[in-house]
Protein backbone atom coordinates (compact mmCIF):
# COMPACT_ATOMS: atom_id res chain seq x y z
CA UNK A 1 0.00 0.00 0.00
CA UNK A 2 1.12 3.46 -0.59
CA UNK A 3 1.98 5.90 2.01
CA UNK A 4 -0.59 8.64 2.88
CA UNK A 5 2.23 11.56 1.87
CA UNK A 6 3.55 9.88 -1.62
CA UNK A 7 2.44 13.11 -3.26
CA UNK A 8 5.10 14.86 -1.02
CA UNK A 9 7.51 12.65 -2.49
CA UNK A 10 6.23 12.94 -6.07
CA UNK A 11 8.87 15.16 -7.68
CA UNK A 12 7.60 18.62 -8.62
CA UNK A 13 10.38 18.81 -10.64
CA UNK A 14 8.12 16.44 -13.11
CA UNK A 15 6.20 18.97 -14.12
CA UNK A 16 7.84 21.99 -15.13
CA UNK A 17 5.96 24.61 -13.57
CA UNK A 18 5.85 23.02 -10.61
CA UNK A 19 2.12 21.47 -11.06
CA UNK A 20 0.54 25.05 -10.89
CA UNK A 21 -1.67 24.58 -14.00
CA UNK A 22 -2.58 20.97 -13.31
CA UNK A 23 -5.77 22.40 -10.55
CA UNK A 24 -8.78 19.85 -9.79
CA UNK A 25 -12.22 20.58 -9.99
CA UNK A 26 -13.61 19.47 -6.90
CA UNK A 27 -17.18 18.03 -6.84
CA UNK A 28 -19.30 16.90 -4.02
CA UNK A 29 -20.56 13.52 -4.05
CA UNK A 30 -23.58 14.50 -5.91
CA UNK A 31 -21.38 15.72 -8.57
CA UNK A 32 -22.07 19.22 -8.13
CA UNK A 33 -18.80 21.53 -7.41
CA UNK A 34 -18.25 22.22 -3.61
CA UNK A 35 -18.35 25.63 -4.45
CA UNK A 36 -19.16 27.70 -7.52
CA UNK A 37 -17.75 31.42 -6.68
CA UNK A 38 -14.94 31.00 -6.11
CA UNK A 39 -14.79 27.90 -7.87
CA UNK A 40 -13.79 24.55 -5.72
CA UNK A 41 -10.46 24.04 -7.24
CA UNK A 42 -7.66 22.11 -5.46
CA UNK A 43 -3.90 22.19 -6.37
CA UNK A 44 -2.79 19.03 -7.95
CA UNK A 45 -0.91 18.18 -4.69
CA UNK A 46 -3.75 18.05 -2.39
CA UNK A 47 -5.68 16.04 -5.12
CA UNK A 48 -3.14 13.90 -5.53
CA UNK A 49 -3.19 12.91 -1.49
CA UNK A 50 -6.51 12.88 -1.82
CA UNK A 51 -6.50 10.31 -4.14
CA UNK A 52 -4.42 8.27 -2.43
CA UNK A 53 -6.12 8.31 0.78
CA UNK A 54 -9.46 7.42 -0.95
CA UNK A 55 -11.00 10.18 -0.07
CA UNK A 56 -12.56 11.22 -3.97
CA UNK A 57 -12.76 9.47 -7.18
CA UNK A 58 -10.54 10.33 -10.36
CA UNK A 59 -13.30 11.57 -12.68
CA UNK A 60 -10.85 12.55 -15.14
CA UNK A 61 -7.61 13.29 -15.80
CA UNK A 62 -4.85 15.38 -17.38
CA UNK A 63 -2.23 13.86 -20.12
CA UNK A 64 0.21 14.66 -18.15
CA UNK A 65 2.04 12.76 -15.35
CA UNK A 66 3.91 12.67 -11.84
CA UNK A 67 6.36 10.12 -10.89
CA UNK A 68 8.22 9.44 -7.90
CA UNK A 69 10.49 6.78 -7.62
CA UNK A 70 8.02 4.26 -7.26
CA UNK A 71 4.86 5.07 -9.49
CA UNK A 72 3.72 7.36 -12.14
CA UNK A 73 0.10 8.63 -12.02
CA UNK A 74 -1.44 11.13 -14.18
CA UNK A 75 -3.24 14.44 -13.02
CA UNK A 76 -6.57 14.32 -11.76
CA UNK A 77 -8.42 17.11 -13.79
CA UNK A 78 -11.69 16.23 -11.80
CA UNK A 79 -11.96 14.33 -8.42
CA UNK A 80 -15.42 13.71 -6.85
CA UNK A 81 -15.85 13.56 -2.88
CA UNK A 82 -16.33 9.79 -1.54
CA UNK A 83 -18.71 11.72 1.75
CA UNK A 84 -21.05 14.17 0.93
CA UNK A 85 -19.98 17.34 2.60
CA UNK A 86 -23.65 19.44 3.22
CA UNK A 87 -23.71 23.07 2.48
CA UNK A 88 -24.03 25.67 5.46
CA UNK A 89 -27.32 26.05 6.11
CA UNK A 90 -26.72 30.20 6.28
CA UNK A 91 -24.10 31.32 4.88
CA UNK A 92 -21.48 34.37 5.76
CA UNK A 93 -22.42 37.51 6.28
CA UNK A 94 -19.49 38.98 4.72
CA UNK A 95 -18.68 41.83 2.16
CA UNK A 96 -18.10 39.02 -0.36
CA UNK A 97 -20.98 37.65 0.20
CA UNK A 98 -23.13 40.60 -0.36
CA UNK A 99 -21.88 41.91 -3.52
CA UNK A 100 -22.63 37.69 -4.36
CA UNK A 101 -25.71 38.25 -3.06
CA UNK A 102 -26.55 41.30 -5.60
CA UNK A 103 -24.76 39.84 -8.18
CA UNK A 104 -22.13 42.80 -7.76
CA UNK A 105 -24.50 45.51 -9.34
CA UNK A 106 -25.76 48.30 -7.12
CA UNK A 107 -29.24 48.00 -5.71
CA UNK A 108 -29.73 51.92 -6.58
CA UNK A 109 -28.73 52.34 -9.98
CA UNK A 110 -28.30 48.37 -11.34
CA UNK A 111 -25.08 49.01 -13.14
CA UNK A 112 -23.02 46.06 -12.42
CA UNK A 113 -19.11 47.11 -11.02
CA UNK A 114 -15.81 45.29 -10.32
CA UNK A 115 -15.77 44.82 -6.79
CA UNK A 116 -13.18 47.30 -5.75
CA UNK A 117 -15.61 50.11 -7.41
CA UNK A 118 -18.53 48.86 -5.51
CA UNK A 119 -19.52 49.56 -1.67
CA UNK A 120 -21.76 49.06 0.88
CA UNK A 121 -25.32 51.66 1.56
CA UNK A 122 -27.16 51.02 4.83
CA UNK A 123 -30.19 51.46 3.93
CA UNK A 124 -31.66 52.69 7.42
CA UNK A 125 -28.18 54.69 7.55
CA UNK A 126 -26.04 53.85 10.87
CA UNK A 127 -26.98 57.63 12.11
CA UNK A 128 -30.38 56.65 12.14
CA UNK A 129 -30.29 53.73 13.93
CA UNK A 130 -29.61 50.92 11.48
CA UNK A 131 -27.87 47.83 11.77
CA UNK A 132 -25.17 46.19 9.98
CA UNK A 133 -27.30 43.19 8.92
CA UNK A 134 -28.60 41.14 5.74
CA UNK A 135 -31.29 43.33 5.92
CA UNK A 136 -30.17 46.72 5.88
CA UNK A 137 -27.29 46.11 3.90
CA UNK A 138 -26.56 46.42 0.31
CA UNK A 139 -23.90 46.41 -2.79
CA UNK A 140 -23.80 50.60 -4.12
CA UNK A 141 -21.31 52.60 -6.44
CA UNK A 142 -19.57 55.12 -5.16
CA UNK A 143 -21.88 57.70 -6.57
CA UNK A 144 -25.30 56.20 -5.59
CA UNK A 145 -23.66 55.70 -1.82
CA UNK A 146 -22.35 59.67 -2.09
CA UNK A 147 -25.85 61.14 -3.22
CA UNK A 148 -28.23 59.14 -0.34
CA UNK A 149 -25.83 59.75 2.23
CA UNK A 150 -27.63 60.13 5.29
CA UNK A 151 -31.08 60.12 4.14
CA UNK A 152 -33.49 57.44 4.52
CA UNK A 153 -34.97 55.58 0.91
CA UNK A 154 -38.55 57.45 1.51
CA UNK A 155 -36.43 61.00 1.95
CA UNK A 156 -34.12 60.76 -1.11
CA UNK A 157 -36.47 58.17 -3.79
CA UNK A 158 -33.93 56.04 -3.81
CA UNK A 159 -34.90 51.86 -2.94
CA UNK A 160 -33.10 48.95 -3.17
CA UNK A 161 -33.88 46.86 -6.45
CA UNK A 162 -34.42 44.07 -4.04
CA UNK A 163 -35.56 43.84 -0.85
CA UNK A 164 -32.50 42.84 0.78
CA UNK A 165 -32.45 39.91 2.82
CA UNK A 166 -30.30 36.97 4.37
CA UNK A 167 -29.75 34.61 1.16
CA UNK A 168 -29.81 30.39 1.05
CA UNK A 169 -26.41 29.21 0.41
CA UNK A 170 -28.53 27.35 -3.12
CA UNK A 171 -29.23 31.55 -3.96
CA UNK A 172 -25.72 32.36 -3.62
CA UNK A 173 -24.03 29.33 -5.33
CA UNK A 174 -26.96 30.37 -8.08
CA UNK A 175 -25.48 33.57 -8.61
CA UNK A 176 -21.35 32.37 -8.29
CA UNK A 177 -22.38 30.20 -11.38
CA UNK A 178 -23.34 33.41 -13.22
CA UNK A 179 -19.33 33.75 -12.98
CA UNK A 180 -17.27 31.55 -14.47
CA UNK A 181 -13.69 31.66 -13.45
CA UNK A 182 -10.62 33.08 -16.02
CA UNK A 183 -9.85 29.42 -16.01
CA UNK A 184 -11.77 26.52 -17.19
CA UNK A 185 -10.18 23.23 -17.58
CA UNK A 186 -12.21 21.40 -21.16
CA UNK A 187 -12.51 17.94 -18.83
CA UNK A 188 -14.72 20.83 -16.06
CA UNK A 189 -17.01 21.39 -18.91
CA UNK A 190 -19.28 18.48 -18.23
CA UNK A 191 -19.77 19.65 -14.31
CA UNK A 192 -20.37 23.41 -14.82
CA UNK A 193 -22.25 26.04 -16.67
CA UNK A 194 -24.32 23.93 -18.97
CA UNK A 195 -25.98 27.15 -19.29
CA UNK A 196 -22.81 28.91 -20.38
CA UNK A 197 -21.57 25.76 -22.84
CA UNK A 198 -24.97 25.60 -24.83
CA UNK A 199 -24.20 29.25 -26.08
CA UNK A 200 -20.63 28.88 -27.35
ZN1 LIG B 1 -25.24 53.12 -8.39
Amino acid sequence: MLAPDVASVIEERALPDGGLHYPALVLNADFRPLSYFPLSVWSWQDAVKAVFLDRVSVLSEYKDEVHSPSMSMRLPSVIALKDYIPAARKPAFTRFNVFLRDAFSCQYCGDRYPTHDLTFDHVVPRSRGGRTTWENVVTACGGCNLRKGNKLPRECHMHPRLKPAQPSTWELQENGRAFPPNYLHESWRDYLYWDSELES
